[in-house]
C-alpha cells in the first residue's frame, strides 16, 4: 500500500521548493498534477522525471479511482498549479478518499499565498480566518462579506486581479474602511505588499489590478461587539415578537457585531 504525499510547489520563484518535496517527486512512482504543463517546468527545471497525470477541477472525480489504483501499487505525489493543494486548490476528495481507505497521508509543509501574505501584512496572526475566493455573483459575494463582518480575527481573501476592484468595493460598503494588505505577485519580479486603507486600496488597485493578489483584512473592531448581556436582553425581545430563534439569531448577529452560530449558542443557554 503506497503513502499519498501532499506536496507544496513554488507561488512565484521556483527556488521555492524544499529538498524533501524534491525528493519525494523524485522517489515516487507517480505525480498528480493539476496542471501538467507548469509540472513539466518544474520538473524539467530540477531534472526530475517521474511520471505525471492530470487531477485537475474537472476530472477530479473521474481521476479519482485510477489515482486511488496506482497508491495501491505505489507512492504518489499530488501537487496542485502552485502553493499547497487542497487550498483553493483540488485535493480535497482524493485526500479524502485516501483516508477512508486507510491509506497513509503525509502533508509536507512549504509554500502558500494565504499564509506568506499574512505574516507580512502586519495585521495580527495570532488568530485568523482563511475565507479564500469570493463568489463571481454579486449577491454571493456580497452574503459572504456579511457573514464574517462581525469577525474579530484577520481575514484573508484570494482572489482574481480583474475582480479586485469590485471585491474592495464590496468590502467597503460591508465592512467600512478597515485597515488592508495587498499582497502581490509574492516571491515574483513584481511583489508588492501594499497597506493601508480599503478607500485607497480603491485608488491604488480599483481601476487596474496587475498579477495575482491576497488581501488581507483586519478583523471587526471591537466596539462594533455587543456585551453578552445587551445581546441576550434583543434577542429575547426578538423571540417575544414571534421572530423564529433562527430569524432572531441572524438579525441580532448583524446588529451586535457577532456571529450567528454564537448568538444561537446564547438560546440554549437560556
Ligand atoms: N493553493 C494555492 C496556495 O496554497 O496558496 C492557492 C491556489 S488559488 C487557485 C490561486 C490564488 O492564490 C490566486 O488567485 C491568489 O489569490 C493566490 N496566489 C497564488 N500565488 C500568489 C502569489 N504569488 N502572490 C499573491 N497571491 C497568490
Amino acid at each position: 500500500m503506497g503513502t499519498l504525499y501532499i506536496v507544496p510547489t513554488p507561488i512565484g520563484n521556483l527556488e521555492d521548493i524544499t529538498l524533501r518535496a524534491l525528493q519525494v517527486l523524485r522517489e515516487v512512482s507517480l505525480i498528480a498534477a493539476e496542471d501538467t504543463r507548469r509540472a513539466a517546468i518544474l520538473l524539467s527545471h530540477f531534472d526530475l522525471h517521474t511520471p505525471v497525470t492530470s487531477y485537475f477541477e474537472h476530472n477530479k472525480l473521474s481521476k479519482l479511482d485510477r489515482i486511488l489504483e496506482a497508491l495501491e501499487q505505489g507512492d504518489v505525489a499530488l501537487i496542485s498549479e502552485a502553493g499547497t493543494p487542497g487550498l483553493s486548490d483540488p485535493g480535497y476528495e482524493l485526500i479524502r478518499a485516501a483516508i477512508e481507505r486507510g491509506q497513509r497521508v503525509v502533508p509536507l509543509p512549504g509554500a502558500t499565498a494565504a499564509i506568506t501574505a499574512l505574516v507580512a501584512s502586519g495585521l495580527p496572526t495570532d488568530s485568523f480566518v482563511f475565507v479564500g475566493f469570493l463568489s463571481r455573483k454579486a449577491g454571493e459575494r456580497r452574503r459572504a462579506l456579511e457573514e464574517v463582518k462581525a469577525e474579530r480575527r484577520t481575514l484573508i481573501f484570494y482572489e482574481a486581479p480583474h475582480r479586485v476592484g469590485e471585491t474592495l468595493e464590496d468590502m467597503l460598503a460591508v465592512f467600512g474602511n478597515r485597515s488592508i494588505c495587498a499582497a502581490r505577485e509574492l516571491s515574483k519580479v513584481h511583489e508588492e505588499i501594499w497597506r493601508g486603507s480599503i478607500t485607497a486600496a480603491i485608488e491604488r488597485f480599483g481601476a487596474e489590478a496587475l498579477g495575482e493578489f491576497v488581501l488581507v483584512v483586519a478583523g471587526a473592531p471591537e466596539e462594533a461587539r455587543w456585551a453578552e448581556a445587551r445581546v441576550q436582553a434583543v434577542l429575547r425581545e426578538e423571540l417575544e415578537h414571534g421572530a423564529s430563534s433562527s430569524e432572531a439569531a441572524k438579525r441580532v448577529a448583524a446588529l451586535a457585531g457577532w456571529n450567528k452560530r454564537d448568538v444561537y449558542a446564547l438560546l440554549s443557554k437560556d
